[in-house]
């Protein structure tokens, strides 16, 4: 690649990063992704932005804010101000890198239409059911034809003092529509879904102080499986083959779940899908972009990169979660306990995904055992070295990866339960791309 086009790419993307990392740095990863990888220029900016969690946040940063009304949002918007009142507001905690985090979701609404919203940094955020506020430097994506407004770390919540904003009395919900499993996603709304039980569970849970009893498990059909919860004893049954009128998709973390509400209709129906595979789906980057996340999917492609994280790592023993310097944020002063784990990110010519693999599939993928890892770093007194080390052995490897994708901030990420590396040719693979990425020069 020549410097002009170098150049280009660099000047690109250092827009998108808006002061991630430091141009030298940039020029670094750049020249790393291009000239040593041999990636084609887009899988490296996919690879890059993905790296640096600013994937789908381009020009957020550069466009000037609008106010707009519900009905004007188009799902496109990267930067937005929007006044609304919070017709219903719900608080999650959620673990995000091994690290528990708040976000607050609901629905907003104005004069002239309601909307989906989640606040991704939701840690000091009280929102009021009925309050009206100010969604200040908000983002939206479309799910399904349906606008979700989303706060990231840029944006703000503040209460609109004063305003007063009347939502029409109508049916915030709307009419639901026959959908098929593999095409929920989590901004479908309300479904009707006909699907065979494939498990059910009876739990006690309390909410709100008051105990209550949840029916949880999967349904499937023959395009896809998702959780499903229902709130009333239906009796279900394993096996059994149902239609779910007006049941509702609510997204934990990016994967769609069927809930069986107060408004559903649930009844018994002839089963019509043969054979159902509960094998993994195989979907693609960009379709799993698309749907936001979901159960036991299944992609192929090619490691473009390590994220910071892999490697040797420390675990707190109470909590499982990652610790810096023996300090647990929930324990404090800890014993740590070594694990080794490969944060990779993915492309497949669609998108970039993260994966996290556990020690097993490292120790399985790289042949670097836990015990080799920690003689290794011990001997060159740095834990760094064994992230290096498996960077080398992984990158350019195409592979297979098996698992729940959730997602957060940084985009799609997939908790890996199997992972497989198709054995080919190495060289031959680097030379497929770097003709590929001489054809398109
Ligand atoms: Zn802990």
């Amino acid at each position: 690649m020549n410097d002009e086009e170098m150049h280009l790419h660099f000047e690109e993307l250092k827009k998108e990063l808006d002061g991630k990392i430091s141009d030298e740095q940039l020029m670094k990863e750049l020249n790393v992704y291009l000239n040593e990888y041999r990636v084609t220029a887009e899988a490296a900016k996919r690879g890059i932005k993905r790296k640096y969690g600013a994937d789908g946040l381009s020009s957020f940063m550069t466009a000037d804010t609008l106010s707009k009304k519900i009905e004007e949002l188009k799902g496109t918007e990267m930067n937005v101000d929007i006044t609304a009142k919070a017709i219903y507001v719900d608080r999650k905690q959620i673990t995000v890198r091994g690290n528990p985090k708040t976000i607050v979701s609901g629905i907003l609404g104005d004069e002239t239409g309601t909307a989906p919203f989640t606040i991704w940094e939701g840690e000091n955020v009280d929102l009021e059911k009925g309050a009206v506020y100010l969604f200040k430097n908000a983002y939206t994506k479309l799910w399904n034809d349906r606008v979700q407004i989303n706060l990231g770390s840029r944006g703000k919540a503040e209460k609109a003092e004063g305003v007063r904003v009347d939502v029409p009395e109508r049916t915030i919900i709307a009419d639901s529509a026959d959908t098929k499993i593999g095409d929920i996603t989590e901004g479908s709304g309300n479904v009707t879904v006909t699907g065979r039980i494939m498990s059910v569970e009876e739990r006690n849970i309390t909410v709100k102080g008051e105990p209550k009893v949840v029916y949880s498990g999967i349904i499937a059909d023959d395009t896809g499986k998702i959780q499903f919860s229902a709130w009333n004893n239906y009796d279900l049954k394993d096996g059994e083959s149902i239609c779910v009128k007006n049941g509702y998709i609510r997204a934990w973390r990016g994967i769609p779940q069927l809930n069986l509400g107060d408004k559903c209709d649930v009844s018994r129906v002839d089963d019509s899908f043969g054979e159902i595979e509960l094998t993994s789906s195989k979907r693609t980057v960009a379709e799993i972009i698309l749907a936001g996340g979901g159960l036991d999917l299944s992609v192929t492609g090619t490691v473009v990169d390590m994220r910071a994280g892999s490697g040797l790592i420390w675990r707190c023993p109470e909590c499982n979660r990652s610790v810096l310097s023996g300090e647990c944020t929930a324990h404090g002063k800890v014993e740590p306990v070594a694990d080794l784990r490969m944060k990779l990110i993915l492309d497949d010519g669609t998108g970039a995904i993260s994966a996290i693999l556990n020690r097993k599939d490292t120790e399985k993928l790289t042949g670097v055992t836990l015990e080799a890892a920690e003689r290794l770093a011990k001997a060159r007194g740095d834990s760094e070295i064994v992230a290096r080390e498996i960077t080398e052995l992984m990158i350019m490897k195409r592979m297979t990866v098996t698992g729940n994708v959730l997602n957060d901030d940084f985009g799609p990420m997939m908790i890996v339960s199997e992972a497989v590396t198709e054995s080919i040719n190495i060289l031959a693979e680097a030379e497929r791309l770097y003709n590929e990425v001489e054809a398109a020069l």
